[in-house]
């Protein structure tokens, strides 16, 4: 039996720094804007607004701003960029940890272990960059690196292009010798003089003609030409650090109370971790398993990440609520929290770190006073008033 052709995906996001600078001031949106060096500088990212105006990358600040009078230029803040481009990163590493990075803004995923057609995993992808961070990003989909980069290019900006396998060739096929790998601008003009401009030249011509322009490239080229690349997508990235538990109760349980409670200690429980490492959290995810196996989840991000459990309290009732919606009871039910940062992420948010009752600052302090006791007095020392009138209950029925 033939093998079934893999489902890779090439991800590009649009005019990255720029995009993330028009994303964090709305105002900026529309208006042709460049990330770069303010006078002397490159331009090193630029809006499509100001590609529109003839802006490139890279070109000197000084000839964009000549070319481009209304141009506005923006330091670029690369700490940003990357906490992005992580987070875009994190979103595709719910569907497959096989990701290859290849530079801040843009990678290869490996879908092939998945059922779904590729469209349709890309798509819940694009979607989710486009909700929860608003980017713009290009999609090129097929069944290898090669065919998947030039689709995510050839179309952009939110180009959403799919080479369907077997069609790799005739995608190919009408495209300049530079979309191909190892054709820079010095290869290019040595084909472009033998008359192989196009990739159909290069798949026509004679060994001993492409040789003269490649040398020992040719056979590869050819490959290359008629769509066939092998290459691997090589995973560089670890799994992005998040935090879980889950119980599979001794009986199944059918009241939602019982169940957010159970959430709750899992969640306090997670907490403590999270608090020892020094971390943050945004996001929460639940997951529950009816008796037949079936599983659903849900996730709810904060506005500002927190090491404080009851700061996800509020979102707990209606992530179950949305989640349990079949009239079964629970055999499972489980508690990830994700979008793990450092104590940075909030200090930048946060103007100052305020001592005031109910912030922060205090709220941390509180965790971490309770955290102490327990350690050394164990979990009996202090526990939350909920878990007293639950046994209180006990007792009494
Ligand atoms: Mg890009």
């Amino acid at each position: 039996m033939p093998e079934a052709p893999r489902k890779i995906v090439h991800l590009d996001a649009d005019a990255f720094f720029a995009s993330v600078e028009q994303v964090l001031d709305p105002s900026l949106r529309g208006k042709a804007i460049a990330v770069g060096g303010l006078d002397r500088g490159i331009v090193c990212s630029a809006s499509y607004e100001a590609r529109r105006l003839g802006v490139r990358t890279p070109m000197p600040t000084a000839l964009a701003r000549r070319i481009c009078p209304e141009l506005i230029m923006i330091p670029g803040r690369h700490g940003l960029y990357g906490e992005f481009s992580r987070r875009m990163f994190e979103i595709i590493h719910d569907y497959t940890p096989e990701i290859e990075q290849c530079s801040i803004d843009e990678g290869y995923f490996d879908l092939s272990g998945r059922k779904e057609p590729i469209e349709e995993i890309a798509g819940a992808i694009r979607d989710r960059i486009r909700t929860t961070l608003q980017l713009p990003v290009s999609f090129g989909m097929g069944t290898n690196k090669l065919v998947t980069q030039i689709a995510s290019k050839l179309h952009k900006p939110e180009s959403f292009c799919v080479v369907p396998p077997g069609s790799e060739a005739m995608f190919l096929y009408p495209l300049s010798n530079r979309w191909l790998p190892g054709v820079g601008e010095k290869t290019g003009q040595a084909l472009d003089l033998l008359g192989l401009f196009k990739v159909y030249h290069i798949l026509q011509a004679s060994t001993e003609l492409l040789e003269r322009a490649v040398g020992s490239y040719a056979r590869e080229l050819r490959q290359y030409a008629a769509g066939i690349d092998d290459r691997p997508v090589v995973s560089t990235i670890d799994e992005p650090k998040s935090y879980g538990q889950q119980r599979t109760f001794s009986n199944d349980l059918s009241d939602a109370d019982e169940v957010e409670l159970r959430l709750k200690q899992m969640l306090d429980q997670l907490m403590v971790k999270i608090r020892a490492d020094g971390k943050f959290v945004k996001t929460v995810t639940i997951r529950v398993r009816y008796p037949g196996m079936e599983e659903a989840q849900g996730s709810e991000s904060l506005h500002e990440a927190s090491c404080v459990a009851s700061d996800f309290y509020p979102l707990l009732k209606a992530l179950l609520a949305r989640v349990w919606v079949k009239p079964l009871p629970l055999r499972m039910a489980g508690v990830k929290l994700s979008n793990v940062c450092p104590p940075s992420c909030i200090e930048k948010k946060l103007p100052f770190f305020s001592e005031a009752p109910g912030s922060m600052e205090s709220r941390i302090r509180l965790a971490t006073a309770v955290d102490l006791l327990h350690q050394n007095m164990g979990d009996e020392a202090i526990r939350p008033a909920r878990d007293l009138l639950r046994k209180k209950e006990k007792r009494e029925d």
